[in-house]
């Protein structure tokens, strides 16, 4: 996959807020907060969404959501949402694997 603007993240050559890293992945403040919480947990590896993951990425796929649950224990957060955009259609905009995590407000569902 081609390089994005997650991608220069990782390499820290754009500033972002970043909460959390790990060997697998990093946490930063979305720059367009949807909720009082919007963070984005994203894996080092790039991979474009969750259709293109693979079947050796799903330890991958559980640590990233074991991550959103770590940061949203952290925060105190009881209520909030996990959610990932795949392709165009569904809101994607950046392709590079990401999961949104949402929180601090009412979350109305479905999302739209
Ligand atoms: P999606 O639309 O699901 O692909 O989500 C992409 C998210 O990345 C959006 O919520 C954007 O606000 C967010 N975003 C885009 N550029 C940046 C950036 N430079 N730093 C932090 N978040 C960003």
């Amino acid at each position: 996959m081609g390089d994005t603007i997650f991608g220069k993240i990782l390499r820290k050559e754009i500033p972002a807020e970043i909460l959390y890293e790990d060997e697998h992945s990093i946490v930063f403040q979305d720059i367009h907060p949807q909720a009082p919480t919007h963070l984005l947990i994203i894996p080092r590896k790039p991979i474009a969404n969750l259709a293109e993951a693979q079947d050796d990425d799903r330890f991958l796929l559980g640590h990233l959501l074991w991550v959103a649950k770590q940061i949203a224990d952290q925060l105190g957060l009881q209520d909030y949402r996990v959610v990932t955009n795949n392709g165009a259609g569904a809101g994607q905009t950046v392709f590079h694997l990401h999961l949104h995590l949402l929180g601090g407000r009412p979350l109305q569902w479905p999302p739209g």
